[in-house]
């Protein structure tokens, strides 16, 4: 038996296995933890709207090998609170029960995929396969293919449709491109509140990205896309990023639900209804204590991993269990070739735009979220769940 088993191996899973591990090494007490992911990589889903994207991974085992941490590589698809056990499904069918002490509910989230007829031919970013499939079917694009409609004009959509200004212009050999980004609701990017509006407006403007409001997507045939007004687009590419949902896994724990099927969790973010399970990431739904509840991000998921982890280590070592804070919070947007924008607060006031707000999301996409790798010391330094780790030179 584990003592410690978390599921999902994304940024909350595998930071909860570092700051497990260092709380045991700093302790100088034995602790046997197991992490269950679906794949061998962590993938770097903030990421994946960029060109390329196969290599938007770091191996689970150079991060967890030097801690000692055990891995499975299977789906944890149940949960049995009265015995203390997670059902694990192979990718050869084969299924077991492990037993766990605590476990750490880590499963992330995924996109709603849309029902409307020809969505089997809409791609999305949201995984690694989705977002190499993307990326695969832009360089087999021919000449008069180069339009795209992008669904959505949250965080993703918004990302993928400046990106894909840049993606579409590389393979098209000098024709022109067209991007559309189209949003249900009556105003641009509803979600992320007015601050940022008139940046990212002025930012789709100068790419020539056409925006849609008031309009969805009510059908999608292999060269056109029917909106919801009865009118077509001839577009070869359709990028569906509208909406997100909890893994499946969180309803398997019994513990009540929000709206995007998050695990409520207490301030040690353990599930109340299920004492010895803990959720972090994209699955929990925790408070931030500034008055806010964590959204579905990278900037909580590594916290509240680190925080998760560290109670559920505790809890096993006897040692006390710590309250989850959340630093303050800030968003950092792509806006492709129009640049960036780093906004601060809740209400998002943006404090930085352009080629400074460019850099800086790079310095965060190619270095700040990626775990250190092969150097055990570093590695639990850096799991420290009170002090925030900068890589060096970033
Ligand atoms: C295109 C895109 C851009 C983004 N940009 C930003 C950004 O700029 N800033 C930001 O803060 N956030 C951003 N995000 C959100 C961010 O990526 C997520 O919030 C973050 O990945 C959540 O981490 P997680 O560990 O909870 O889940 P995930 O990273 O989704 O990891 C979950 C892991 O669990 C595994 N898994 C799933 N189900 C099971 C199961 N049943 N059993 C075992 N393993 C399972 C998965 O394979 C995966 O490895 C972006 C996301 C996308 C898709």
């Amino acid at each position: 038996m584990a003592d410690l088993v978390i599921a999902g191996g994304g940024f909350a899973g595998l930071w909860s296995a570092m700051a497990a591990s260092r709380l045991a090494a700093e302790a100088r007490l034995p602790l046997d933890v197991l992490l269950v992911s679906t794949g061998p990589d962590l993938v770097i889903r903030p990421r994946l709207y960029e060109a390329d994207p196969a290599r938007m991974r770091v191996p689970l085992d150079d991060v967890l090998g030097p801690l000692g941490v055990r891995r499975e590589q299977a789906a944890v698809t149940g949960v049995n609170l009265a015995d203390q056990c997670v059902e694990l499904v192979f990718a050869d069918g084969r299924s077991e029960w492990e037993p766990f002490r605590r476990l750490v509910v880590a499963t992330g989230s995924d996109v709603r995929r849309p029902v409307f007829e020809g969505a089997e031919l809409v791609h999305d970013v949201d995984t690694l396969g989705g977002a190499t499939a993307l990326d695969a079917h832009l360089r087999e694009l021919s000449s008069g293919e180069y339009t795209a409609v992008v669904a959505g004009s949250g965080f993703t959509g918004v990302e993928v449709a400046c990106e894909l200004v840049s993606r579409l212009k590389a393979v098209a050999g000098g024709e022109p491109v067209k991007v559309c980004l189209v949003e249900l609701a009556d105003r641009l990017s509803p979600r992320l509140g007015s601050g940022p509006r008139e940046v990212i407006s002025a930012a789709l403007g100068s790419l020539g990205v056409e925006v849609l409001l008031g309009t969805g997507i009510r059908r999608v045939t292999p060269g056109a896309v029917m909106l919801s007004d009865g009118a077509v687009i001839e577009a070869h590419t359709v990028v569906w990023t509208a909406g997100v949902a909890a893994s499946p896994l969180a309803a398997k724990v019994g513990g009540s639900l929000d709206a995007l099927g998050r695990l409520h969790v207490d301030r040690h973010l353990r599930v109340p209804e299920a004492p010895s399970v803990f959720a972090a990431g994209d699955v929990a739904a925790a408070e931030t204590g500034d008055g806010h509840v964590t959204l579905p991000s990278c900037q909580h998921a590594i916290p509240l991993g680190k925080r998760a982890g560290h109670n559920a280590a505790a809890e096993l070592l006897g040692l006390p269990v710590t309250p989850f804070t959340a630093e303050p919070y800030a968003t950092c947007l792509d806006l492709g070739p129009a640049g960036a924008l780093l906004s601060t607060g809740w209400e998002r006031t943006v404090v930085l735009t352009g080629p400074d707000a460019k850099t800086l999301k790079r310095t965060i996409n190619e270095q700040r979220i990626y775990p250190p790798t092969g150097d055990r010391e570093a590695i639990l330094a850096a799991a420290d769940p009170d002090h925030t780790w900068v890589p060096k030179g970033s």
